[in-house]
């Protein structure tokens, strides 16, 4: 964590500090009051339904030793001998601190963005470099804001590298992460649909995707997913860094990362790692996460370890031995023995795709059953997106669709027009009621079969897993 004197601090954050204890050290910051905080600095932040300042005291109590402290703001009796460091803005001046912090250090940094798969890579990529460096990642998804700066504040000075993950849901997000980070590497996983309505198209996504770009210098290189064409048009029109390198990955063996002979399984994958067309020395790669999107995503995390000079045999093993934070398709046995994917944690139109095309390539199994929820903030063409969803599931893919949620009823429209066509008969049900959705399952669900299970958090979809995990 950052240890530097309160002069220093008040200075790298831009703060005015008129005390005496210029000398004081503060060790690393907090922003939860309830937390021990012993030698740290606090940082109110100013929420919709909190003002961090109310919290300041109990801070304090709990060892917090100074503050930063909102310009204006009426300072309590109880703080009164505390150390303030008087600014305009306290996340502003948490955003500059950990900028500030991070320029002193010569720690490589590897910047995440992209609209899926973000921990996940951060989660690889770190598996990578922890074979040969002293890393430091994101800790979950801490990835907005205010997560960002705290964790750069989190680095010891003595670490080599370090993985951060950027989120966003509008235009400017990813530039003020970026201009905090200031990566050596940068991976911009995909271009989906999520958020959609802030940012009105896709293009709009890409580029905002591409903010990350502001924050690279000459001597950083960029890792694209170049299945994507829409990242390289919109590359194209942008002023880069001069010196920077832009470079691809994916499934597409055009791009200078890509992958053959991949084997996919419920748990894992296998895969041989090619680059520029050719069999590199990485064969046999596994990777303990399910999925073709998944190899896209390790692609990204190997491009940045041979970067950074791990050896192929480090990458391997790095991949083969990862954890990954809380994992999002997670298999699960249903009463019966039949196998329940588990991906209720968040949905969006290319999610959804990509875990449809998991089940769809998966063999051994007598039937698939596809079940999903709604897809929440996908702006005024929700509707649409459901149906071009459930248009997506052809019978090759899975052999029944079930839906819950007002907008899934245009899911299985689609569904069954899709189904329809194919001549197929069509097994696409709507349900009102969560309840009869799981009860028809568990009447129908033979031991051979595999159900994924799919929806935004707010559809709580992991009732319907949990349902037919315990009958
Ligand atoms: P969040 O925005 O919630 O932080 P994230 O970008 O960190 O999400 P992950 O948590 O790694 O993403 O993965 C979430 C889901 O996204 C996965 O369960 C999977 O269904 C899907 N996903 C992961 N990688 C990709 C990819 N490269 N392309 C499309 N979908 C993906
Ligand atoms: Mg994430």
């Amino acid at each position: 964590m950052i240890r530097r004197t309160i002069e220093q601090i008040a200075q790298m954050a831009g703060a005015r500090y008129a005390g005496s204890s210029k000398d004081m050290m503060i060790h690393g910051v907090t922003k939860d009051s309830r937390l021990p905080s012993a030698g740290k600095l606090y940082v109110p932040i100013i929420g919709e339904k909190f003002d961090g300042h109310d919290f300041a005291v109990q801070a304090v109590e709990n060892g917090a030793v100074a503050s930063l402290w909102k310009k204006g703001h009426e300072v309590p009796e109880a703080l009164a001998n505390i150390p303030l460091l008087v600014v305009g803005d306290t996340l502003v001046a948490l955003q500059r601190l950990a900028a500030a912090y991070r320029s002193e250090l010569p720690v490589r940094v590897v910047g995440i963005t992209g609209s899926n798969g973000k921990t996940t890579t951060k989660d690889m990529t770190a598996a990578i470099l922890g074979t040969t460096y002293h890393v430091h990642k994101t800790e979950g998804n801490l990835n907005n804001e205010i997560g960002l700066p705290m964790t750069v504040l989190e680095f010891e000075e003595e670490i080599e590298a370090a993985v951060l993950e950027m989120g966003m849901s509008g235009f400017g997000e990813i530039d003020l992460l970026t201009k905090i980070a200031q990566p050596d590497a940068a991976i911009i996983t995909n271009v989906g649909d999520a958020h959609m309505q802030q940012l009105g198209s896709r293009e709009g996504i890409a580029k905002a995707k591409l903010e990350i770009t502001a924050g690279l210098g000459d001597t950083s290189v960029l890792f694209f997913n170049g299945d994507e064409p829409l990242l390289k048009a919109e590359l194209d029109d942008m002023k880069l860094p001069e010196g920077l390198l832009c470079r691809t990955f994916g499934l597409g063996s055009r791009n200078e990362w890509s992958a053959a002979d991949i084997e996919l399984e419920p748990e894992a994958s296998t895969f041989t790692v090619m680059y520029n067309g050719e069999p590199s020395e990485m064969q046999h790669i596994r990777i303990p996460v399910p999925g073709v999107h998944n190899v896209s995503n390790a692609l990204a995390a190997i491009a940045v370890g041979r970067l950074f000079g791990v050896p192929a045999a480090s990458i391997a093993e790095g991949l083969r031995s990862m954890k990954l934070t809380g994992m999002r398709i997670q298999p699960v046995r249903a009463f019966n023995g039949a196998i329940m994917l588990n991906d209720a944690y968040n949905a969006n139109p290319t999610a959804a795709r990509a875990a449809i095309d998991l089940i769809a390539e998966l063999d051994g199994f007598r039937r698939k059953w596809v079940v999903l929820g709604d897809m929440l903030e996908l702006g005024p063409d929700e509707n649409r997106f459901h149906y071009d969803l459930g248009a997506y599931i052809t019978p090759e893919k899975a052999n029944a669709v079930l839906t819950f949620g007002p907008l899934s009823e245009h899911t299985s429209a689609g569904a069954r027009t899709q189904f329809a066509k194919s001549g197929a008969e069509a097994s696409v049900i709507h349900f009102e009621e969560k309840e009869k959705l799981a009860q028809w399952l568990a009447d129908e669900l033979a031991p051979e079969d595999i159900v994924l299970v799919k929806g935004s958090r707010g559809m709580r979809m992991e009732q319907i897993v949990q349902a037919l995990e315990t009958r």
